[in-house]
């Protein structure tokens, strides 16, 4: 192969920036890290986050809490899930999602996704009404929104509480309403490859009151909720204080510290991804045998990855096109193999849930291929690496 290898890491992101080592100099300085630890009518940096980001995010109120994962279990048990309930879900999403519905005590009902990798609408309605689940946490996985019209009439038709899991779309929009806004609340990850970074972090967003009192309550407010910034008022608490358990998973003043300088950078951010995303889509589209997931024309979105398909495509196959890439420095991640490797998860290694038979899904993970797209490569690498993922599929391709 005459192509030259790629050498940039897939899993390096941007530097924190000045600004945000400079506010978390301060707070290290100021020795007061816990949310609840401020002085006189000093706004701590975890309350002033959730009002940035309420704003932002065009919701009522916010709760920054520990991880996105602690986000999604936290609003099952406020939005009332009980021991043992059903919580429909997506099949293709990542194991925090699972996870949550099973540390909030439920029980995951994966619905199949369709070939642009969103839900299958016609198998969420079937499993909506066969099971009675009352839940829905869809996961907006890779940041590929369903259409949000349609799928808001099967929640009204099935009075589906509807959560929503954002981790791959803060800053995306249907329309003109921001993903996570459709239902009773959005779960966000601050994880390092989500938009923003904070090596760990969540945030809860909602405009249901006695909702978003419950998951402060249970995030760990030691009665201290007057201290949170986009909250709802200290009568809502009152009929919920004492009858809400602690499960500790609160965010600190540090890690929201870095948050909000980057904030600021976001939008700008995402015009940055989705020019990356644009260059690789296009290069892909124009191969015929290589699929790209469509995009509906409403939806906005966050192009930090790309996903594409080689129908056809299999196991011994799919093996030796990854590590042709490998070689040539493209980390690919491949959803068809039963055992984790890395992020890389299938419904079938979640054994902890009941085996549940999703063909059809099975069939497009098979032959679906993943690449992050960290705002440290340039235009140029991702010309480059778009090169290399041809070259490499040529022998694949089915005709
Ligand atoms: C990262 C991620 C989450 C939440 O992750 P945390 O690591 O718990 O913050 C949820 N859903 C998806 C699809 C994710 O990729």
């Amino acid at each position: 192969m005459s192509i030259k290898a790629f050498t940039r890491p897939f899993t390096q992101q941007e530097p924190i920036n000045q600004e945000a080592i400079d506010a978390a100099t301060k707070v290290l300085k100021s020795g007061r890290l816990h949310r609840y630890n401020t002085i006189e009518n000093e706004l701590s940096e975890a309350a002033l986050l959730e009002e940035e980001y309420a704003t932002y995010q065009q919701s009522k109120y916010c709760l920054a809490c520990a991880s996105g994962g602690y986000a999604m279990s936290v609003a099952l048990k406020a939005a009332g899930l009980k021991l043992g309930e059903s919580v429909l879900t997506n099949t293709f999403t990542l194991a925090p999602v699972p996870g949550a519905i099973s540390n909030a005590g439920g029980n995951p009902i994966f619905v199949e996704i369709t070939k642009d990798l969103i839900l299958d609408l016609e198998d969420l309605s079937k499993k909506a009404e066969e099971s009675g689940a009352r839940f829905l946490l869809i996961s907006h996985m890779r940041g590929h929104l369903v259409d949000m019209d349609q799928l808001m009439e099967i929640v009204n038709e099935n009075n589906l509480i509807l959560i929503e899991d954002c981790a791959h779309t803060m800053g995306a929009q249907w329309k003109d309403q921001r993903s996570g806004n459709f239902g009773l609340a959005g779960c966000f990850s601050t994880q390092t490859y989500k938009h923003l970074n904070s090596g760990e972090g969540g945030l809860l967003t909602s405009n249901d009151e006695e909702f978003m009192a419950r998951a402060i309550i249970y995030s760990g407010s030691y009665m201290l909720y007057e201290m949170h910034g986009a909250a709802p008022s200290s009568k809502v608490f009152e009929d919920i204080r004492l009858e809400t358990p602690n499960y500790s998973g609160r965010m600190d003043n540090l890690r929201a510290s870095i948050l909000r300088p980057q904030l600021k950078n976001l939008e700008k951010n995402i015009t940055r991804w989705n020019e990356r995303y644009q260059v690789v889509e296009t290069a892909l589209k124009e191969i015929k045998g290589i699929e790209v997931p469509l995009r509906y024309e409403e939806e906005r979105y966050v192009g930090s990855s790309i996903q594409f398909r080689l129908p056809g495509i299999n196991v011994t196959e799919a093996e030796l096109f990854i590590k042709k890439n490998k070689e040539l420095g493209v980390e690919l991640k491949w959803f068809g193999n039963d055992d984790p490797i890395g992020f890389t998860s299938n419904h079938k290694s979640w054994k902890y849930v009941g085996r549940q038979q999703l063909n059809k899904s099975d069939e497009i993970l098979s032959s679906l291929f993943d690449l992050r797209l960290p705002l440290t490569f340039s235009i140029d690498d991702c010309m480059h690496l778009s090169k290399i993922i041809i070259e490499c599929s040529s022998e694949f391709i089915k005709h």
